[in-house]
């Protein structure tokens, strides 16, 4: 295994389609497992495969808190969406950086896995924007597409927390 580079906003290679994976390889088995190595070294809970360079419709995602549960989707299509969430998204490929992004709050997708067997993924909350933000890597589309507003640094977002955080503590002591 071994880390790949993570592209940045602004690589001509984020804003292409990505191709069809018509068989599994050797090849692709490996860069599906250095794709988990990477998004688990970066932090991340989604990589696509264009993010490491590869035009590939490959995407890893995991959101466990344990980081233990990786999904593999290959090809994925999604066949079902609904609802709405708005709230913070980021991106390894525009580091040190978050936006609010609005998402459907319930998706249902079908995809490959490595040994290319279709199934059906249901996922809720933050499991449905991370299928719908790494899917949208495979066409060339980044999520500052879809920021409402600003982007905001990590930095700057940590300080928004910080205020709403003491907000909240100083109308719990007003309270009681
Ligand atoms: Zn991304």
């Amino acid at each position: 295994m071994a880390l790949r580079i993570i592209r940045e906003l602004g690589d001509p290679v984020l804003g292409k389609r990505a191709k069809e994976v018509r068989e599994m390889t050797p090849k692709l088995r490996q860069l599906i497992e250095d794709m988990k190595e990477t998004m688990y070294d970066s932090d991340g809970v989604g990589l696509a495969a264009p993010q490491v360079g590869m035009l590939k419709r490959i995407v890893v995602i995991d959101v466990s808190a344990e980081q233990d549960q990786p999904l593999v989707l290959i090809n994925p299509e999604i066949i079902e969406k609904d609802g709405e969430q708005t709230g913070w998204e980021g991106c390894l490929s525009v580091p040190g950086k978050s936006g609010q992004v609005t998402r459907p709050k319930h998706v249902v997708a079908k995809a490959y896995n490595e040994n290319m067997e279709e199934y059906t993924i249901e996922g809720e909350d933050l499991l449905a924007r991370a299928i719908c933000h790494e899917l949208d890597h495979l066409d060339g589309h980044m999520y500052v597409e879809l920021v409402e507003g600003r982007l905001y640094t990590n930095e700057e977002l940590d300080a928004m927390m910080a205020e709403e955080e003491a907000a909240a503590e100083k109308e719990a002591e007003e309270k009681a």
